[in-house]
């Protein structure tokens, strides 16, 4: 047995209850297949009913509490009928990004075998790269403010903040991802003609990384252009870095070139391991469909497959992707992918399918 990994489990709102059991339970089936040890701790906050009870998303404590986790195994959060998004968020999830310094936001765009591509002539193998967001600085910033409120020269500035530091590490994480991968290429968002000082820095900053990693082919594009290539040519991105702005852009629009959301996982990685990572799926609460017992779980279930993959088991990684093509394929699917199964339904083959190998 290795080290024993303790999990923090989060499932916080919504779908988020429904899908973290079948998360965990494929998460359990790989630690069982592997010889894993594995010790999960359940919390029961940073829901919007624990902020309707105490007037806040989370107890004062909560940096204390999670502190000390190898991992966050998060669900979702969010449900605008009773708190505000940007009370729930800004009170749960963007702290933990910012507290826990989880820079990169990692988000793998893959066409599936058995997932309906919505881009015309796309085959399995056409879509295949990961867009790497930054995750703490840039344009989501709380500095500026509003003059003149109220008069005809009522004027609100926002500030977009780039650190050296913010954005070396970003394309250091980035590249050094990219010279893993078999293309061993890297394209930046940019949009140096119109964003006229802190693009060009980010620009600059690409090409004196790009030196150190002289096998890997880098190059850039301006956001608008980058966004309609995601959808006519995917086949030509293998690793795509940028801003927290546009990156939120491209890691929104690279899943749904590829499918559908209730598939698609992501990672909030802190590389340096100073503090907990934090896994969870693209989608959010889903308020629509929650209750029914209709979600996919298989967005849960590929976050705690990227989870396992951080803490170094990447056969388990593997294994637990191989299991959700095959669950893909031969289905039982749930209503999003054209099935008539419910959650745990699919949460149970996957599981078997991982045990069988
Ligand atoms: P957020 O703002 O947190 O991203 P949202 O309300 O904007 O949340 P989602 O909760 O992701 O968006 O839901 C978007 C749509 O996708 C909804 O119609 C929802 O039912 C559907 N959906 C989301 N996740 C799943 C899932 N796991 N299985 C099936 N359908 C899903
Ligand atoms: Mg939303």
């Amino acid at each position: 047995m290795s080290k024993t990994h303790r999990i923090a489990v989060i499932a916080g709102d919504g779908i988020g209850q429904e899908v973290m059991p079948e998360g965990l339970r494929a998460v359990e089936a790989a630690a069982a297949k592997f010889g894993m040890a594995l010790e999960f701790t359940h919390f029961d906050w940073a829901h919007c009913d624990y902020y309707l009870q105490h007037g806040k998303m989370m107890p004062d404590d909560w940096f204390a509490q999670l502190k000390g986790f190898d991992a966050i195994f998060f669900g979702a959060v969010g449900w605008p009928d009773k708190v505000p998004d940007h009370i729930s968020l800004w009170g749960s999830l963007l702290k933990f990004r910012r507290d826990f310094d989880q820079y990169v936001n990692l988000r793998p765009v893959r066409l599936m075998p058995g997932v309906p591509c919505p881009l015309a002539n796309k085959k399995v193998g056409d879509i295949d790269f990961y867009v790497v967001r930054e995750n703490t600085e840039g344009e989501y910033s709380a500095v500026g403010g509003k003059m003149y409120e109220g008069t005809e020269r009522e004027t609100v500035l926002q500030e977009s903040i780039f650190t050296r530091k913010g954005v070396d590490r970003i394309l250091k994480y980035a590249f050094e991802l990219a010279q893993k991968r078999p293309k061993k290429h890297l394209t930046s968002a940019t949009k140096s003609n119109g964003i006229a000082i802190s693009m060009p820095y980010w620009d600059e900053r690409v090409k004196e990384m790009g030196k150190a990693y002289p096998e890997v082919k880098w190059d850039q594009y301006h956001i608008d252009i980058l966004t309609a290539r995601f959808v006519l040519s995917p086949e030509r991105f293998d690793v795509v870095v940028a801003s927290n702005l546009f990156g939120d852009i491209l890691s929104d629009l690279g899943p749904a070139c590829a499918g559908t959301i209730g598939i698609a996982p992501s990672a909030n990685l802190n590389p340096d391991r100073t503090f907990p990572s934090l896994f969870e799926p693209v989608h959010g609460s889903a308020p629509d469909i929650h209750g029914k017992g209709i979600a996919n779980p298989i967005a849960m279930i590929w976050s705690g497959a990227m989870m396992l993959d951080f803490l170094g088991h990447t056969a388990a990684h593997d294994a637990m992707v191989k299991a959700i093509e095959k669950v893909l394929v031969e289905g039982p699917r749930t209503p999003d992918m054209g099935g008539g199964a419910n959650t745990s339904e699919v949460g149970k083959a996957v599981a078997e399918a991982i045990a069988r190998g």
